[in-house]
């Protein structure tokens, strides 16, 4: 599936619900989502349906996230058959990972391959502020039930937040010490809603690199991160830079909301609803949305917020 710029969309992140059992404050509102109709929402069927019309076009790796993915009852169910699907070779997920200690082994069997976790500090009171409802030490056990599993890869997502973590970031980073596990730094993006942060929240992911003297580039591995390694490391340090340095150009996904619209770009206003349809009519919509695919995702920065008109939790981060 090659879009009018000639980019090679392989990649599909579905988001299976807006719902979730945190509140970060970035990514969306204190008092939940907003009540949606549960028949406007993609049945599990649905969701199938779409993954095999994008697979017939070329897709051939899925991320489910959310919201949280794990409060979505039949998670473990719509893994396991997206798995399942000809030509998909990955299916990955992203979590806050409050719910792994019962879901991980699960998640494994039905196919989930690689994990990312979201973990914005190390320390306790920070993390129930910046979550509104979290408890550090249910992540900790999330991790470790990820661990026991023995999913492929195990990645920590951190969203850069100036005057909140940047004094955190050389712990953060240590964590890939610590762990067989990679730790990327994604900088802040200016969603629809995404809290009270002032323009000093925006930092460019340049900071950690100064954090970091001793850090040292390593082999791009195909995704969105520019990769670096500490001395002695067993996992690498991963900078995503939607705001100081757009990887447009090179984009390969598109994605998919749990009111079943389908998003060329995470950050432009474009949507197709493949709501209702039938395999031969999302086929169909997923090759106008691939082509209309915008060249980029116009200018994002604190005084130019995000186009989505969604926030992060009703598109899937
Ligand atoms: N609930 C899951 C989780 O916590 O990972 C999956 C959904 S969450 C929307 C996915 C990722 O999006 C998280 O790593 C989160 O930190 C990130 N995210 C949410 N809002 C963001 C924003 N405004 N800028 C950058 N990253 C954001």
């Amino acid at each position: 599936m090659i879009d009018r710029l000639g980019r090679d969309i392989t990649y599909l992140r579905i988001s299976v619900t807006d719902k979730c059992n945190l509140r970060c404050r970035y990514c969306m509102p204190e008092d939940g989502v907003c009540h949606k109709n549960h028949a406007d929402m993609l049945t599990e069927d649905e969701i199938i349906t779409a993954v095999e019309a994008a697979a017939e076009l070329g897709i051939t790796k899925v991320r489910i996230t959310g919201g949280e993915p794990l409060v979505k009852k039949n998670i473990v169910s719509i893994c396991r058959r997206t798995a399942a699907v000809k030509g998909i070779k990955e299916v990955c997920l992203t979590t806050n990972g409050v719910l792994l200690p019962q879901l991980a082994k699960q998640l494994k069997k039905a196919g989930v391959k690689r994990l990312n976790l979201s973990l914005d500090t190390l320390d306790e009171e920070k993390y129930s502020y910046i979550t509104r409802i979290g408890r550090l030490e249910n992540f900790r056990a999330g991790l470790a039930a990820a661990f026991e599993a023995g999913f492929e890869k195990i990645k920590v997502n951190a969203v850069l937040i100036g005057g909140f973590n940047d004094d955190e970031i050389v712990a953060l980073a240590n964590l890939t010490k610590e762990y067989p596990l990679d730790v990327r730094f994604i900088e802040l993006m200016p969603m629809y809603d995404s809290g009270d942060f002032g323009p000093d929240a925006y930092l460019p992911c340049s900071e950690v690199l100064e954090k970091l003297p001793e850090a040292e580039a390593v082999s791009h591995d195909g995704g969105v991160a520019k990769l670096y390694r500490l001395p002695g490391a067993k996992g690498n340090i991963g900078l995503i830079s939607p705001v100081s340095a757009h990887f447009c150009g090179t984009c390969n996904r598109i994605r998919l909301t749990a009111d079943g619209k389908l998003k060329p770009c995470l950050h432009a206003p474009d949507e197709y609803s493949l709501k209702g349809l039938d395999f031969e009519g999302m086929k169909d919509v997923l090759e106008k949305t691939i082509w209309n695919k915008p060249a980029w995702h116009g200018d994002l920065d604190a005084l130019h917020r995000s186009q989505a008109g969604r926030n992060m939790n009703e598109i899937g981060g």
